[in-house]
């Protein structure tokens, strides 16, 4: 490829990145801000300590701690969590990090306060040792989660070794119905192409129904694209984004400048991608999940399919199996199975306008009986802007326990949890035994979805409370 030929927004961010490639290795690739949290990074400092090396960038590199932390004010409880927050403290101090701490004004999830702080930017080539780093794609970053072992090697180097993945682009066509979002276009997608359908590739969403989303749209689309097996997921930088961009703490002081060159970062006409995948969400209905894997989905008006109409093996066994522990018939409606726990919370879900739909479907109704609902704003910035706009008094006043900012039930930590054998309606992005709770079931769905739930008990079509 020559420097003139059209290149895709994927190809212009990796080769802009390139500190050395050969042939048959991995490329090492420069990379621009790294997210740390108390959970992935303790290991990566402690053998920075062992090779006597420092934080090769530290003002390139920020933390903060999301994973571990209680919801509910007051001292930990949880041993192992309240030593992670600790040492993270003590290595922010030690290897002059800034950290975002417990009780920062800005705290909250690591892919949630990035895009806020306006760390996260277009262009950036952005990691964290989390799966959903895949989040700051939206921004037109390329932006992917990695290993402990990485975390050490960017600390040490500011670089990382990456095969280069291929390049998918994801339309999304068509109109999307009222009390219809980017998270049920994202479980669409998931449950047209499986878990393994994006291996190997960095998706970058295209068409007008991605044009049309807000970032908080874009960002839950983005943060679900690891579900599919891609290595990140990316959306063209535009006025939307630059308008998210404007005025945040850490955006560029020469805007308009960086906007300029923001506006080269999108694919060129006549660019090619190595796979198209079309998804038209026209006819798209709200989705749950109804298996042990985010691609298990459908929409919440079909019926729970049947393993015995499978005719790959695997694929069968592997439904049965989920359907199992689910505890679901084949041949059941989804909509209207009884539900027990609602979670609306999560870096895919957990953002303003989140609050605001479920806070639309809540609001003047209660929960009901023998429901518990859990509202978990992202951020304290988040938490803030939600008990100014009353949102915080819908959830309370409906019988939801609004909580501080936290990963919380997503991954039950700190008590958060779905007990055994009890379904939760989640907006989280992961389903698999045990994710929430040891024997817990869930129902992956949208904001809209989760509140509608909450209030009838059952898994609900929002479309008839709109
Ligand atoms: S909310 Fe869940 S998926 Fe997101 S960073 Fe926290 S634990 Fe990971």
């Amino acid at each position: 490829m020559t420097p003139q030929s059209p290149r895709t927004l994927f190809d212009k961010l990796w080769q802009a990145h390139v500190v050395h490639e050969e042939p048959e290795t991995p490329t090492l690739l420069y990379i621009d801000l790294h997210l740390i949290h108390e959970v992935t990074s303790p290991q990566a400092f402690e053998g920075l300590r062992r090779r006597g090396l420092r934080v090769r960038r530290p003002e390139r590199t920020v933390a903060t701690v999301d994973h571990s932390i209680p919801t509910k004010r007051g001292p930990i409880q949880d041993a192992l969590a309240a030593g992670q927050i600790s040492t993270l403290e003590r290595n922010a101090r030690e290897f002059g990090i800034a950290l975002y701490g417990t009780d920062h004004p800005q705290r909250g999830i690591v892919h949630i306060i990035g895009p806020e702080l306006g760390l996260t930017q277009p262009g950036m080539t952005i990691v964290c040792g989390d799966s959903h780093t895949s989040t700051h794609g939206a921004f037109g970053a390329l932006a992917f989660g990695i290993g402990t072992s990485e975390v050490e090697h960017v600390f040490a180097s500011q670089c990382l070794l990456q095969q280069k993945p291929h390049s998918c682009e994801v339309r999304i066509e068509g109109k999307l119905s009222p009390g219809v979002g980017a998270k049920d276009v994202i479980l669409a997608l998931l449950a047209r192409i499986g878990i393994g359908g994006g291996t190997g590739s960095v998706f970058e969403y295209t068409g007008p129904v991605v044009r049309s989303f807000s970032m908080e749209e874009r960002m839950t689309l983005c943060n679900m694209s690891i579900e599919g097996g891609a290595r990140a997921g990316m959306i063209a930088p535009d006025d939307t984004t630059y308008a998210y961009l404007a005025g945040r703490e850490f955006a560029p002081a020469a805007f308009d400048g960086a906007v300029k060159k923001w506006g080269t970062y999108r694919t060129d006409d006549g660019a090619r991608y190595d796979t198209t995948i079309t998804l038209d969400v026209t006819d798209l209905g709200p989705m749950v999940t109804f298996g042990t894997n985010p691609g298990m989905g459908a929409q919440i008006t079909a019926a729970v399919p049947d393993p015995s109409a499978i005719g790959d093996a695997s694929q069968r066994a592997s439904l049965q199996k989920a359907l199992e522990y689910m505890g679901l018939r084949p041949g059941s409606r989804l909509s209207g199975h009884p539900i027990d726990v609602v979670f609306i919370g999560s870096c895919t879900n957990a953002r303003i306008n989140d609050l605001r739909q479920a806070a639309m479907v809540m609001r003047g109704k209660k929960v009901a009986p023998g429901v518990r609902a859990l509202v978990v704003p992202g951020s304290y910035a988040v938490k803030r802007q939600a008990e100014a706009e009353g949102l915080d008094r819908v959830f309370v006043e409906a019988g939801a326990e609004w909580r501080e900012p936290g990963c919380s039930m997503c991954i039950a930590m700190n008590g958060d949890e779905v007990p055994a054998g009890k379904y939760a309606v989640s907006t989280s992005n992961r389903n698999f035994e045990g994710r929430q709770g040891k024997g817990s079931r869930t129902f992956l769905s949208s904001p809209f979805t989760a509140a509608a739930s909450a209030v009838t008990g059952r898994l609900t079509d929002v479309r008839s409370m709109l």
